[in-house]
C-alpha cells in the first residue's frame, strides 16, 4: 500500500484492509472484486490485483505460508527485487538488502554516493552499501531502522543531522551539502486532458459501467465517461458511448465542473446529466453495468476519480 502513496493516506485502508481480510486465505477466497473495493481510493490499483493473485499462489504453492526464499518470493505477482527483500527482510529476518526510497536517501548521504536515484549504477552502490550495513543477528531490525531513519529524520529536505545517530559517519553531511545526495530524476512534465462524464439517475440509483481489461484502472465501476485532450472530443466520444447503452446527454443542463490529477496528467472534468432515451439499457460487452445507491457506491470498488464526478453530480455526498 505505501507504493507511491504516503503513510497518511494508508493508514485508515490499511486497518479496514486487515480488518476484513486478516489472513492470507482470507484474501486467497475473496473475490478480486471485493479487494479492489477494500483498495478503493487508494490508486494504483495493480497492486491490489497483484495482492489476490499472490494470496491464491501462496495457498495454492506454499500451504498458505509466504515462502521464505527470496526466488520463491520473487516468482508471486507484484513482487520485484524490492518487495521480495523487504518481505525477507522484515517478516523472516533473512538478511537480504531493502533499498526503498527512504533507505537510499540514508545510504546515499552516509557514503556520498554520486549519481542519480533509480539509475542502475546508483542502485547497485546502494544495494552493497546496504548488504554491508545489515549484521549478522536481527537484520530485519537494522532494515527497519534505516527505513524509520530515512522516513524520520534523513528527510529529502533539511535533514535532522543533528537528531542523527549516524552523523559522525555520515560523508554527505561531512561535504556541507548532504541534500545533493542523491541526485534526484527529473520529473516528466504534468500532463493534460479532459474527461466528459454522463451521470444517469433513476429511481435514487445511477448507472456504472465496470471497466473491462486489467489496465490500472481494469474491474473498477465508474461513470460513463470518455477522455480526449479537448472538450467538444471527449463531449462526442461520451455521447457516441451513451447512445450505444441506449442513452443520450442532457444539452439543456450545464456541466459540473471537477478536477483530478493522476500519474502526472491533470484532468479538467465536465459532469453531464445523460438522460434514459430507452429503458432498459442496452447490454455493455466486456465489463458490466449496473445501478448503484449512494450506499452501495460508497463500498464499492470504485477510484477517487468516480468519487469526484458523484459529488460533482449531486449523487454522492461532499466529503468531510
Ligand atoms: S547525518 Fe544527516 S544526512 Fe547523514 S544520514 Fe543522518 S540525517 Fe541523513
Amino acid at each position: 500500500m505505501l507504493q507511491q502513496t504516503t503513510v497518511a493516506a494508508v493508514l485508515p485502508r490499511y486497518v479496514s484492509f486487515l480488518d476484513r481480510f486478516p489472513d492470507i486465505d482470507s484474501l486467497a477466497r475473496a473475490k478480486e472484486e471485493s479487494v479492489l473495493a477494500e483498495w478503493s481510493g487508494l490508486g494504483y490499483y495493480a497492486r491490489a490485483r497483484h495482492l489476490s493473485r499472490a494470496a491464491r499462489q501462496v495457498v495454492r504453492e506454499h500451504g498458505g505460508e509466504l515462502p521464505r526464499d527470496i526466488a520463491a518470493l520473487r516468482a508471486l505477482p507484484g513482487f520485484g527485487e524490492y518487495t521480495a527483500a523487504a518481505v525477507a527482510s522484515l517478516a523472516w529476518d533473512v538478511r537480504a538488502p531493502a533499498a526503498d526510497a527512504n533507505v537510499t536517501r540514508v545510504l546515499s548521504r552516509v557514503h556520498a554516493i554520486p549519481g542519480t536515484a533509480g539509475s542502475r549504477a546508483h542502485r547497485q552502490r546502494v544495494l552493497v552499501a546496504a548488504t554491508e550495513l545489515l549484521p549478522l543477528a536481527r537484520p530485519g531490525d537494522a532494515t527497519a531502522a534505516l527505513m524509520d531513519l530515512g522516513q524520520a529524520i534523513c528527510l529529502p529536505r533539511r535533514p535532522l543531522c543533528p537528531r542523527c545517530p549516524l552523523r559522525a559517519e555520515c560523508a554527505g553531511l561531512a561535504s556541507g551539502d548532504p541534500e545533493r545526495y542523491p541526485r534526484r530524476p527529473s520529473k516528466p512534465p504534468m500532463g493534460r486532458a479532459t474527461v466528459a462524464a454522463g451521470v444517469v439517475r433513476r429511481e435514487g440509483r445511477a448507472l456504472l459501467l465496470r471497466r473491462a481489461g486489467r489496465a490500472s484502472l481494469g474491474g473498477l465501476w465508474e461513470f460513463p465517461s470518455a477522455q480526449a485532450e479537448t472538450l467538444p472530443a471527449a463531449k462526442e466520444d461520451l455521447g457516441l458511448l451513451l447512445r450505444s447503452l441506449g442513452l443520450m446527454l442532457d444539452d439543456a443542463t450545464p456541466p459540473a465542473p471537477a478536477d483530478h490529477t493522476i500519474m502526472r496528467r491533470r484532468l479538467e472534468i465536465a459532469v453531464f446529466r445523460a438522460l434514459p432515451a430507452e429503458l432498459p439499457i442496452a447490454p455493455v460487452t466486456g465489463g458490466g453495468a449496473r445501478w448503484w445507491t449512494p450506499s452501495e457506491l460508497d463500498r464499492a470498488a470504485v477510484s477517487t476519480l468516480t468519487r469526484k464526478i458523484g459529488r460533482a453530480a449531486g449523487f454522492l455526498p461532499v466529503a468531510q
